[in-house]
């Protein structure tokens, strides 16, 4: 059974900061995780994977629970060496076979869902005619026009078409006179599920411009630390931080297997009503937990309003149809 991919498309409610673990640069205190070879803001996959691993164990009652006298989690890294994890796969742990168990030799599963980094397809920035959405042919995939690109912009949404100079923050772009035919076909790149109002106002920039844009651009904010033994703000804490804006459009692969063919020691993977263990099931499971990520959000600083995105194509599954 082939592996399958699926695209996700999800648009931020809250600025995000999936951190580097409090490295200082000089721009700001605590900075977000970048590729290192495009500069470009990422969300790596494994901050992608834990919350909805924890959020699929809330769903599927999971998170916290007990069988015959023994205490499971599910969620998490399942305590030292993964004990608290079931580990069960006949019938299938809706948390543990999607994301994986390790319970020591003979008795471990790699996820049969594989996460891969989210990284930013169309960027928000306020210019002189309202909000505009960036974008350019490495987000877009779109590597056949990487070359003739200038630095100038090209209007691939309506509302934009009409301007000669556009401001994206303070860098200030002409739009360009050639090879405008060519980028029309680019349009067809922008994802259908992508809401209309957005797709009017997308704009292409260069692979050197756009990550120019995107930085300079980032949500900057400054906060103030709180001492944990008196609830107090602490002297000279305040601190500064970066985060990917609210309505930013990111894309992130899963590829899901099949677990049909899969034992684990001498058990197969079966469901509880003997059914195999397929794709559309692992991919259900997961959706449970990418679904709650517009309610509890991903990355730090969840308690100071950030964190919530909407993931824009998840499958509406008619459960009762499924069942009969
Ligand atoms: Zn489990």
């Amino acid at each position: 059974m082939k592996p399958y991919v699926k695209p996700y498309y999800a648009m931020t409610i809250d600025p995000i900061h999936v951190g580097t673990g409090g490295t200082r640069l000089e721009r700001v205190d605590l900075s977000i995780v970048r590729d290192p070879a495009t500069k470009l803001p990422k969300i790596p996959g494994s901050s992608i994977s834990g919350p909805a691993r924890a959020y699929t164990a809330l769903e599927t009652k999971k998170y916290r629970w007990e069988e015959n006298g023994r205490e499971y989690s599910c969620a998490g890294r399942g305590g030292e060496g993964g004990e608290k994890h079931c580990g069960m796969v006949n019938p299938a742990c809706p948390v543990c076979v999607p994301y994986g168990f390790s319970k020591g030799t003979g008795n471990s599963l790699q996820g049969l869902a594989q996460f891969f980094d989210a990284h930013i397809l169309l960027f928000p920035v306020a210019s002189m005619i309202g909000p505009v959405w960036v974008t350019s042919p490495l987000a877009l995939e779109a590597y056949e026009i990487a070359d003739f690109l200038e630095d100038r912009f090209y209007p691939l949404g309506k509302q934009v078409e009409a301007r000669e100079n556009l401001n994206f923050g303070w860098i200030m772009l002409e739009k360009a006179k050639d090879n405008l035919e060519k980028i029309d076909q680019i349009k067809k790149k922008i994802p259908e599920e992508i809401p209309e109002f957005i797709k009017q106002r997308v704009v292409l920039v260069s692979d050197t411009v756009f990550p120019k844009i995107v930085n300079s651009n980032l949500e900057v904010r400054t906060s103030v630390s709180i001492d944990p033994d008196t609830g107090a703000a602490e002297e000279k804490a305040l601190f500064t931080y970066e985060a990917i804006p609210r309505g930013t459009i990111l894309k992130f692969d899963v590829v899901y297997n099949s677990g049909e063919f899969f034992k684990v020691g001498d058990k197969d993977l079966k469901l509880q009503d003997g059914r195999n263990v397929d794709i559309q099931w692992v991919k259900e499971q997961v959706e449970e937990g990418l679904k709650l990520f517009e309610v509890l959000g991903i990355g730090g600083m969840n308690t100071r309003g950030m964190g919530r995105v909407r993931v824009l194509n998840l499958e509406e599954v008619n459960k009762d149809a499924r069942e009969n």
